[in-house]
């Protein structure tokens, strides 16, 4: 079978602070590992009940260059580079289409504005308040699965700390295998489990979830269609900017919506509109 992996970083083993997240942290080259060997982990345990699959992984946090592909497992192929619009339109879940049978989500972490969540925020925390699937604010785990879900693909495994596991259940089709892999104290701090623990853990949780699979325990997430994705910006300059964007409408002052026959067309709009509204104006209108 075909495994869709989308990996983020924040929820990775051993992952609390922004240092450990992008390129210029001190620490951000053992984070990458960590990263790098949560995604193995989960092929490994998915391959003990499905030997012959085929893995697709997307990586998924911010340059999108942070998986060690010299280090990952050869089952598995790796979508690199950072999410351009024309590049990249899905994103964290570039590389996905509907050969893929089921989807994991790795090192995921909590939507913006979860009290006290761990590095929380959705797609652009310096930019995004909020985003909503027809109306319901959702994070990552439920964008996703959305974008998967238009491919009724299932999601069969989420990873990442404790407080996302209630957000997934709430908001994504019951059935799917929780892993967490660090208890959240708060914004930048949690009890972490070493990579021995968890990595156990995720390989246990992924041969689950292909069990769950097989046996037709799992459901794809599939919004009512027509399909509306609306990003609530921090300023409502950012959101004047994304409008300009073809199929984006204003719905508030900071608030614009993509609104589109299916998850997957949705979800390329608003990530479009997200990029556009973050481009700096040019030197001469400053
Ligand atoms: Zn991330």
């Amino acid at each position: 079978m075909k495994i869709f992996i989308s990996a983020d970083m924040e929820g990775v083993t051993g992952v609390v602070h922004r240092d450990q997240l992008m390129p210029e942290g001190k620490t951000y080259e053992r984070a990458r590992k960590m990263m790098t060997a949560d995604v193995n982990a989960a092929i490994t345990g998915a391959l003990r009940t499905a030997p012959d699959s085929e893995f697709v992984v997307c990586d998924g946090h911010g340059v999108m260059r942070n998986l060690i592909l010299e280090e990952l497992h050869e089952a598995a192929q790796l979508v690199v580079g950072p999410a351009h619009p024309n590049n990249k339109p899905l994103c964290q879940s570039q590389g996905c289409d509907g050969s893929f049978q089921l989807a994991f989500f790795t090192g995921y972490h909590s939507r913006a504005g979860t009290p006290n969540g761990l590095l929380s925020h959705t797609w652009v925390g310096s930019a995004i308040t909020n985003i909503r699937i027809n109306g319901e604010i959702v994070g990552e785990t439920a964008l996703n699965a959305a974008v998967v879900g238009h491919w009724d693909i299932p999601v069969g495994l989420v990873s990442g700390a404790s407080e996302l596991g209630p957000e997934a259940e709430a908001s994504i089709p019951a059935g799917f295998v929780w892993v967490p892999t660090k208890t959240t104290y708060g914004v930048t701090a949690a009890l972490c489990m070493p990579p021995a623990k968890t990595h156990k853990l995720l390989a246990d949780g992924a041969a689950e979830a292909v069990k769950r699979f097989k046996a037709g325990k799992l459901r794809p997430h599939k919004p009512k269609l027509p399909v509306t994705i609306s990003v609530e910006f921090h300023r409502r300059e950012m959101a004047a900017k994304a409008v300009e964007v073809t199929g984006v409408e204003r719905i508030d002052e900071r608030t614009i919506g993509a609104t589109a026959d299916n998850t997957v067309d949705a979800a390329t709009i608003a990530w479009k509109a997200v990029c556009r509204a973050q481009e700096e104006d040019p030197a001469w209108l400053k």
